[in-house]
């Protein structure tokens, strides 16, 4: 990479094991939640907008941003705070568009969020149960959490100072 030299040189080589599966196991649970409760809304006993929300996360997270984002990272093929770094593998290093990547990361993240608690709040008002509400506030606890734990990461990463989507720049 061109900006080797502007790598941040405290950072981890690789993360550990442990944190990668913690945040694994953290993302599960927090798309786990959102998908749970807008599972409510559906169309002829389908329940398509839970349906159509892991199909995006899966299709973003593991493909099209790895492919824009992280086959132009330092990570590549390496054990980064996801882990997803190996899916990358999948593709050409230097194959994907990083602008193009940024810009898709923001919305993508933008709308895991936003999908869930805008299918909360219409099931709250029109089918209303603690059960959902109990989900609905988990969500949106897990959500700063999510915000906090993208943010550790950052500032742990080679990439913390050349990365455009890094929330650590400058810190
Ligand atoms: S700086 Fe943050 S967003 Fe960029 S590669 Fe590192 S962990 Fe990922």
């Amino acid at each position: 990479m061109s900006e080797e030299k502007n790598l941040f040189e405290n950072g981890f080589e690789e993360y550990p094991f442990w944190w990668v599966f913690l945040q694994n196991i953290f993302l599960l649970i927090y798309f786990g939640t959102g998908f749970a409760g807008i599972w409510k809304l559906q169309i002829y006993r389908i329940p398509f907008v839970s349906i159509t929300y892991i199909i995006f996360i899966v299709i973003m997270l593991l493909f099209v941003l790895r492919k824009h984002l992280c086959t132009n990272c330092y990570y590549y093929g390496k054990r980064c705070n996801t882990g997803w770094g190996k899916i990358a593998l999948i593709f050409r290093k230097n194959s994907g568009n990083y602008k193009t990547g940024t810009a898709l990361a923001g919305l993508t993240w933008m709308l895991v969020t936003l999908i869930p608690v805008t299918g909360f709040i219409i099931i709250l008002f029109s089918n209303f149960s603690i059960f959902t509400l109990v989900l609905f506030v988990l969500f949106v606890l897990l959500t700063p959490v999510n915000f906090i734990i993208h943010k550790k990461a950052c500032e742990t990463c080679k990439m913390r100072f050349i990365c455009p989507a890094s929330m650590a720049k400058t810190i």
